[in-house]
This record gives structure tokens, sequence and C-alpha cells, in this order.
């Protein structure tokens, strides 16, 4: 089992898009998946085809200690995984955590029950390096990190290299980057070309080789609460993240990947 963060505190840089396709797409290839929402916008609850108006029991009522992990549970019929999902209550976390024991490590507990029930559990981060997401670098095994090939990248990069480092040193010891992943691609673009070339030299062996393009189905997708592959299989974005799902694999045991399921 592996429990994997998709972070960067930068917004809009592919975080849901990638932890809600790449989880329909381990799911795809036969994988046991649980896909959390840290983000009280809660994007990916809704691609994953869940009403955030409907829930009883969130991330929030579980971290705060209102509700059990079994009893906070769903699953999203259209992407083949299991979801914590998420509301805008999940905001208040931040407050009511401030005071309580252990707040940084909520979610680990909560998710030690449920271990040996997965293959991946993938944790959707919010946009910032809060708590909550605090709480999900805690309990990940590794950090995948999503970014847009443009001028600033790298600099967001230096901040989220230096929280990771301080987590290291303290609560989560054996916390690695999983990869970083290049979304939003355009090939056109002179600039992603370079900071593309940047990524490269810099980061040789954390950068996944698989690239996602830039793809609209990818956009539309939520909108009818689907994941990618749901939608439009045969669309360059669903290709492209079961190829990531693919080179996932294969970098954890590449005897598995030569052999699918
Ligand atoms: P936030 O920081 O707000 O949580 P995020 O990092 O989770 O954002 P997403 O919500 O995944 O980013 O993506 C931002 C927007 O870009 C969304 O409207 C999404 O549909 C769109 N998008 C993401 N990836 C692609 C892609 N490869 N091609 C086209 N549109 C995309
Ligand atoms: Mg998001």
């Amino acid at each position: 089992m592996k429990i994997l963060a998709i972070a960067n505190q930068k917004g809009g840089v592919g975080k849901t898009t990638t932890a809600v396709n790449l989880a329909a797409s381990l799911a795809h290839l036969g994988r046991r998946v649980l896909l959390v929402d840290l983000d009280p916008q809660a994007n990916a609850t809704m691609g994953s085809g869940l009403d955030k108006a409907k829930l009883k029991h969130t991330v929030y009522t579980m971290l705060i200690g209102e509700s059990s992990l079994s009893d906070t549970m769903q699953v999203s019929e259209s992407g083949g995984f299991d979801v914590l999902p998420a509301n805008r209550e999940l905001a208040g976390a931040e407050v009511e955590l401030v005071e309580a024991e252990a707040r940084e490590s909520r979610l680990k507990a909560a998710l030690a029950d449920v271990a040996d029930s997965y293959d991946f559990i993938v944790l959707d981060c919010p946009p910032a390096l809060n708590l909550l997401t605090l709480n999900g670098l805690v309990a990940a095994d590794s950090v995948m990190i999503p970014m847009q090939c443009e001028y600033y990248a790298l600099e967001g990069l230096s901040d989220l290299v230096n929280t990771l480092r301080r987590v290291k040193q303290g609560l989560n010891r054996t916390i690695e980057i999983e990869g970083l992943l290049r979304t939003m691609f355009d090939p056109r673009s002179t600039l992603a070309q370079q900071v593309s070339d940047q990524l490269v030299k810099h980061f040789t062996s954390k950068l996944y080789h698989t690239v996602i393009p830039r793809n609209v189905r990818l956009a539309e997708a939520p909108s009818y609460g689907r994941p990618i592959l749901s939608y439009d299989k045969s669309s360059k974005g669903a290709q492209a993240y079961l190829q990531l799902a693919e080179e996932l694999l294969a970098r954890h045991n590449p005897a598995e990947a030569a052999h699918p399921v």
C-alpha cells in the first residue's frame, strides 16, 4: 500500500485533475484505490460524481472525531474507487484543530485502519501549505507535484521543497518526492518548452516521462461528475493519465508493470 499526496501550494496547476484521474486510471488497471479530498473547495469530491451538498459526513467530521472513517466513506461509481469526500466545512478544521492533540497526524491515524484494504490512497491537497496539507504530508509515503511549465513554476517549487524538508526533519522522516508532473502542457509554446527543458535538467530522475497535455476534455469531465476515462476514454487526456498510472506502477515494481493485470 502506498499513500500518495498530490500537492503544490500554487493554485490551479492540475492537482485535483491529477488526483481524480490518477485514482481512476489506477482503478482501471485493477488496483484498489481510495481518494481523499483535503480541499474545502471539494473539487475532487464533485469530479468523482458525488454531490457535496448531500454529504452527512466528510473528511472534516472525520478529522475532528465526529464521524468514523467507515461512516464517511463514499463510492465513486464513475471512477471505480472509494472516496473520503469534502465540503466547505473542511475550512473550519484549520481553526478547530489548532488546539487539538496531534493535530498534524489526525489523517494518518484515521487511514491506518484501512491501509490493508487499498493498493493506493491518493490525497488531493488544497493550494496552501496549511494544516490540511500538513495532515496530507504527514500521512503520505510520497508527494507527487503537478506543475505548469510557466515562468514562476520553479519559484513556488522551492517553498514546497522547504516545507517537505521541515516535515522530513520532524513529523514524517520517510516522506519522499515521488515525482514532478508536467501538466496542461502546450508543446507549441516556446516558454513551456524552455521551462520543461529546465525541469529535465534539474530533476532528471524525479520528472515523469509522461506529460499531461492541455486537453479540453479533461476540463469538461468534472462537470459531468466523471473522471476522463469514463467521459472520453479515447481523448489525449485520458491516454496521458493512463500512461502516468502505468509509469507510476513501473517505478514501484518494474516486474509487475511488465505484466499488467
Ligand atoms: P486548486 O489549486 O484550486 O485546487 P488544482 O491545482 O487542483 O487547483 P485543477 O482544479 O485540477 O487544479 O485544474 C485547474 C483548472 O484547469 C480546472 O478548470 C481544470 O479543469 C483545468 N485543467 C486541469 N488540467 C487540465 C488539462 N490538462 N487540460 C485542460 N484543462 C485542465
Ligand atoms: Mg484542486
